[in-house]
């Protein structure tokens, strides 16, 4: 315990009282004591019982191409953090990986950023559901901007002019993206349509899938591919597919029974129908009868419109139950209704001072989409809240204990902001197709929504002033 878990978490002082409590109990230490025999322990010292208890401090190899070439630079995580305790080791390059994530990844980046790591992540094979690592440990790990990305596993160690330059670790990515690249460039993409990708293993797909715009479209909105990939995300987190999987297990899924079983809301549903479907046709194309059968028994859930109970008045009270430095972060989601990963995408180089106005991250090929403006009185919170202070945990937990301290809906998710924006300037009185533009909804009938709630607040003060007249 002394020498693998780091100083800064249990310092030797703690473990010294403990173990003189221990001591103060009358129990004999023997130091410098090692058990060769336990047979010879049992003959010759007379114990009635013995107990073995010689832990299993061992990490576990990663027996990988490029292991033994990079081995200077890369570490086995116990023995790593073992030699920054007994200081053979007093300092690591700025750009660190830890692949795993259990709670030794967590004390090996944390001790990574206390001796000289700048750029730190941790990636993981699966999703946040199946780390290992204990959720406050990641949350300590995530306050101290350490990156954890999720769904990758390493195949190989690369290593460039003799040392580790990158690792990559992205699951055949390459092999794919080539794959379609070339046959892009023969003007062959219908090879790839001819069966062979259903045979690809699926996820390492995915993670390369950068969807295509439709003939004669414009690129593809950073927004949409977001959402694709999170709909996949919660799809690898179901029991439905396999990590072995591939491309054409997808159409061997039984949608309507994982549709009874899927808890998420409608309209993650429906975005993962969109994404599946739009994968597929990426892969195999978009009339293939494999996918449009597949579709066809693929349900669509009716959506309930979310109107978040919000009102201007609660949202200060929220925002004023919080920590000082996360304040800024939900004014600027509130203000301009961003997705969340959007925001955290932000950084100063995005925003524009003299126009009072933001360039979308991602967003720069299209200029309809590019641009974000913001009242000048609001400025001085984007430059407080760009960038985040924070990684989405802390800033959702934040925002869960504001709404328990400020007494609201405690199941008002941190993505409701997105809605804030067009609910209030809609009451203000803004035209819909300002507020289209503004939110950058891509048809009229997402921003409906909120003008239906304005009509229904008119409709109810006109009944209301009819009943109360005669009251
Ligand atoms: C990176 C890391 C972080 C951790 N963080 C935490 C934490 O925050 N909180 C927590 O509760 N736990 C933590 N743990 C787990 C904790 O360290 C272990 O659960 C605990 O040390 C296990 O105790 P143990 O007595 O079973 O084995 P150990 O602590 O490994 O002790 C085994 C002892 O047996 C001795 N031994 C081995 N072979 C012989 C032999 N032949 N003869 C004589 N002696 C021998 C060893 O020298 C050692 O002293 C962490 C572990 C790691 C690796």
């Amino acid at each position: 315990m002394r020498t693998n878990i780091p100083s800064f978490r249990l310092p030797g002082s703690v473990l010294d009282e403990e173990i003189d409590m221990i001591l103060d109990m009358g129990v004999e230490v023997r130091y410098s004591h090692p058990i060769d025999s336990l047979k010879k322990l049992l003959d010759e010292d007379g114990f009635d019982a013995v107990f073995v208890g010689t832990g299993a401090p061992k990490g576990k190899e990663l027996r990988i191409p490029g292991r033994e070439e990079g081995g200077a630079n890369i570490h086995i995580g116990i023995d790593w953090l073992e030699s920054v305790h007994f200081e053979h080791t007093d300092s690591i390059g700025e750009r660190v990986l830890i692949i795993g994530v259990g709670n030794t990844a967590m004390d090996c980046c944390r001790t990574s950023k206390r001796i000289g790591g700048k750029d730190v992540r941790v990636v993981a094979r699966k999703g946040r559901p199946h780390f290992k690592a204990s959720s406050w440990e990641l949350d300590d790990a995530e306050e101290e901007l350490i990156e954890i990305v999720e769904n990758h596993s390493p195949t190989r160690f690369v290593i460039e002019d003799g040392r580790l330059d990158i690792l990559r670790m992205i699951q055949r990515r390459e092999v794919a993206i080539t794959e379609v690249l070339d046959a892009a460039q023969r003007k062959d993409l219908n090879m790839i349509a001819g069966g062979k990708p259903l045979t690809k293993p699926l996820w390492d797909t995915v993670e390369a899938w950068t969807p295509k715009p439709r003939p004669g479209r414009r690129a593809q909105n950073p927004q949409t591919i977001r959402r694709y990939k999170t709909s996949f995300t919660q799809l690898r987190n179901t029991p439905t597919l396999k990590e072995t999987a591939t491309v054409g297990d997808l159409t061997r899924v039984d949608w309507v029974q994982l549709d009874q079983e899927w808890g998420q809301s409608p309209a993650d549903w429906n975005h993962l129908r969109a994404a599946v479907s739009k994968f597929l046709s990426d892969q195999v194309g978009m009339h293939d009868p494999v996918r449009r059968q597949m579709m066809e028994s693929f349900p669509k859930r009716p959506e309930v419109e979310r109107v978040p109970d919000i009102s201007v008045e609660l949202f200060w009270k929220i925002v004023n139950h919080t920590p000082e430095h996360v304040r800024a972060s939900y004014v600027v989601l509130a203000h301009l209704g961003l997705d969340t990963g959007e925001y955290l995408e932000l950084t100063k180089d995005h925003l524009k001072p003299h126009t009072f106005s933001i360039e979308a991250p991602g967003t720069k090929t299209d200029a309809r989409y590019g641009t974000l403006r913001v009242d000048p009185r609001m400025w001085e919170w984007i430059e407080r809240g760009v960038p985040s202070k924070v990684q989405y945990g802390w800033l959702r937990k934040h925002w869960k204990r504001g709404l328990a301290a400020a007494g609201a809906d405690t199941t008002l998710r941190l993505k409701d902001l997105r809605h804030c924006p067009a609910q209030w300037a809609t009451d203000e009185g803004t035209p819909g197709v300002k507020i289209q533009a503004f939110m950058r909804h891509t048809n009229q009938r997402m921003t409906d929504r909120y003008r239906r709630q304005k009509d229904r607040g008119e409709v109810a003060a006109a009944i209301a002033d009819a009943m109360l007249r005669s009251a």
